[in-house]
C-alpha cells in the first residue's frame, strides 16, 4: 500500500526554467509538502516587518482546500496581534472561496479586514520570483513576500510506481472504490495521490489527513477480509476538517463530507459547511486530532469521534 502524498507542479508555470523554479522554491515555499518548508516559513513570519505578503491557490485539486484560507486568517491574526504593518493578498485560482465560503468571508471582513485582500478567478500566468511580481487572469501583483503554491500533482513515488497513466490526470490510477492499482490488484493507493473517484462535480477526495487515514483502514478491511477468504463490502471514507481563524478567543469553523453510491452506482457526496466560527469548534479541533493521533499511535482513542452537529 502506497501513500506517496503529493508534489508541486513547478513545470506549469516555468516549463523547462530551473533557475526560476529552484528560486521560487527557496524563497517563497507554500510548505504543502513534509518537507523542511514548513519551517522556512514560520521563520520568514518571524522575520517579516510589515509589508504585501501574496498567496495563491492553485487550480483544483489541492492538498487541503480549505486550509490556505486559514493561513491566511492566521498570518493576519499575527500582524494584528504584533501590530505589523503587513497586508495579505490571497490570489484564488477559483471563482470564490471555498468550501466554507461564508465563514472565510466573514473573518475576512470582520476580523481582518484591513489585513487581507481576497481576489478570485486569478488564474496564474506568469511568476518572477527575481522580481518579485505574479501576473493572473486578475492582474498584476507586486510583492515583498510571498507564498506560492504550484499546482499539485501525485507525489514522485506514484510515479516511479508506474501508478499515474494517461488518462489520470496525473494522479495514481486506482478504483474509485478499492483504492487498488488499475492493472496490478495486489497494489493500493491511498491519500492524497489517488485519481478522481467520481464523474460527478466534485470529482475528488477532499485531499485531507482524515480522508487518508480512512482511505487506510478501508484498505487493511479489504486486504484482512480477502485473506479470511471472504469477499468484502464496499466502504467509503468521510471527511471531517476545523479550520481555526481566530487565535484570540481561539475561533474555528468547520466541514463535514459524507459519502454513498447514487441509483447508477457512482460515489456521491453530501457536503455540509459549519459557516458560524465559535471557540466550541475551536476546541473541538483538538478533540479531533486527540482522537486521530491515539487511533494512529496507539493510545486510548475515545470512545467516539466527535463531530459537530450540523445547524443550516
Ligand atoms: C497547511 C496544511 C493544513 C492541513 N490541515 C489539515 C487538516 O486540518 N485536516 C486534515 O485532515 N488534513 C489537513 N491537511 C492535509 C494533510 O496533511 C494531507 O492530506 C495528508 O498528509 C495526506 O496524507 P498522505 O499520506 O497522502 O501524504 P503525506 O502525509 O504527504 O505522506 C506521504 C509520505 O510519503 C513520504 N514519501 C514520499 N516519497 C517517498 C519515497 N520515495 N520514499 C520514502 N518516503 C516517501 C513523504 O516524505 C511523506 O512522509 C493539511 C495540509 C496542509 C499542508
Amino acid at each position: 500500500m502506497l501513500a506517496p502524498g503529493i508534489r508541486y507542479n513547478y513545470e506549469s508555470w516555468f516549463s523547462n526554467d530551473r533557475a526560476a523554479a529552484d528560486a521560487t522554491r527557496m524563497r517563497f515555499p507554500s510548505a504543502y509538502a513534509s518537507n523542511g518548508e514548513f519551517l522556512a516559513i514560520k521563520r520568514s513570519l518571524q522575520g517579516f516587518q510589515g509589508g504585501e505578503l501574496v498567496m495563491n491557490l492553485p487550480p483544483p485539486p489541492q492538498r487541503c482546500p480549505p486550509s490556505p484560507y486559514e493561513r491566511a486568517c492566521l498570518i493576519a491574526w499575527h500582524f494584528k496581534t504584533h501590530k505589523i504593518k503587513g497586508h495579505i493578498t490571497i490570489l484564488d485560482h477559483k471563482p470564490a472561496i471555498t468550501p466554507i465560503g461564508p465563514g472565510y468571508r466573514a473573518a475576512f471582513d470582520e476580523l481582518y479586514k484591513d489585513y487581507i485582500t481576497y481576489v478570485p478567478n486569478a488564474h496564474v500566468q506568469e511568476v518572477d520570483p527575481f522580481n518579485k511580481r505574479i501576473r493572473t487572469a486578475a492582474g498584476d501583483q507586486r510583492f515583498d513576500h510571498a507564498i506560492l503554491m504550484a499546482p499539485h500533482k501525485a507525489g514522485e513515488l506514484a510515479w516511479l510506481a508506474g501508478t499515474v497513466t494517461n488518462g489520470s490526470d496525473g494522479w495514481a490510477d486506482v478504483d474509485e472504490v478499492t483504492m487498488q492499482v488499475k492493472g496490478d490488484e495486489r497494489t493500493f493507493v491511498i491519500g492524497d495521490a489517488i485519481r478522481a473517484v467520481s464523474p460527478l462535480p466534485f470529482r475528488y477526495y477532499p485531499k485531507s489527513a482524515h480522508v487518508a487515514n480512512r482511505l487506510g483502514r478501508i484498505v487493511a478491511y479489504q486486504i484482512s477480509e480477502r485473506l479470511a477468504g471472504r469477499a468484502p463490502e464496499k466502504r467509503l471514507p468521510d471527511n471531517l476538517c476545523y479550520m481555526v481563524v481566530n487565535g484570540s478567543p481561539g475561533q474555528a469553523l468547520n466541514v463535514q463530507f459524507d459519502y454513498d453510491f447514487d441509483a447508477e452506482g457512482r460515489v456521491r457526496q453530501v457536503q455540509r459547511d459549519y459557516n458560524e466560527r465559535t471557540p466550541a469548534l475551536f476546541r473541538d479541533d483538538f478533540r479531533w486530532a486527540d482522537f486521530m493521533f491515539a487511533e494512529l499511535f496507539g493510545g486510548i482513542a475515545p470512545p467516539v469521534l466527535p463531530r459537530p452537529a450540523y445547524r443550516a
